[in-house]
């Protein structure tokens, strides 16, 4: 009897691994270069040269609806560049690293994908989950977004809920909108987050927002 029932929970647990979801949303982040860089810790560009002036991706970050997150889901996948080839040059271009010593960009998306990526492999692979990345961001040009609607890099003052209205408008799904500080400390519009289904390819309306606020007025800094 005490086997039977043994072997019944084993199974059930199996079961209930084979079918228990890894995550429920993702977090799609860009990052304003302008901001990165106008801190008391300053950036370093990429050795490829300056970035062009564009929110450039931060992350696809697989997020729970309750709000934590799993992270380092697979030692046994290491980033691993052959796999994402195709892809290199488009990364380069709207995926670039920002942080001091300069880079080529591959501790960036290394860091990336084994912290985040490996938490969503039942979904995409590690050239299906860059891709998705690449054509998020594609998707959206979240610079052209807030200059149509009067919002731009030249280190003016704006509200933050204009800034939400207009990426609401462009994308239909309302943002979260993370700050950071320069020297002065003077809040600044650092990272833009988007809310993407499990699949990767659609933006949704999110489940829940990171913690975290602004200022009700932020500066745009140049870059
Ligand atoms: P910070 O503590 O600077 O907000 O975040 C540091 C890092 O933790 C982020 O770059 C990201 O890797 C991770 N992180 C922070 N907040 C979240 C979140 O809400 N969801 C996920 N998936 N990762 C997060
Ligand atoms: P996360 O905050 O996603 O956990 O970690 C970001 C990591 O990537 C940090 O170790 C940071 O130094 C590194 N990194 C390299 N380039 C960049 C960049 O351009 N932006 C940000 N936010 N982090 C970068």
């Amino acid at each position: 009897m005490a086997v039977k029932l043994a072997v019944v929970l084993v199974l059930f647990n199996l079961l209930a691994l084979g079918i228990a979801k890894d995550f429920d949303f993702f977090y799609f982040v860009q990052q304003w270069p302008g901001s990165y860089c106008d801190t008391a810790q300053s950036c370093c560009y990429p050795k490829s040269g300056k970035p062009a002036a564009a929110f450039g991706i931060h992350g696809l970050w697989p997020n729970y609806n309750d709000g934590s997150y799993p992270s380092n889901c697979d030692p046994d996948s290491p980033y691993d560049q052959s796999k994402v080839s195709d892809l290199i040059s488009r990364m380069q271009r709207n995926w670039p690293t920002l942080a001091c010593p300069s880079g080529d960009g591959s501790a960036f998306w290394n860091h990336e994908w084994e912290k985040h990526g490996t938490c969503s492999e039942s979904v995409l692979d590690q050239n299906g989950y860059f891709k998705s990345a690449l054509n998020l961001n594609a998707k959206v040009d979240l610079l052209k977004v807030l200059v149509d609607a009067g919002i731009e890099p030249n280190g003016g003052e704006y509200s933050l809920t204009s800034i939400k209205q207009a990426i609401e408008g462009a994308t239909g799904h309302t943002p979260f909108i993370e700050c950071n500080s320069d020297s002065s400390g003077n809040r600044q519009l650092y990272q833009v987050y988007l809310c993407v289904d499990t699949s990767g390819s659609q933006f949704i309306q999110c489940p829940v927002f990171p913690r975290g606020k602004c200022a009700s007025t932020i500066q745009f800094p140049s870059f």
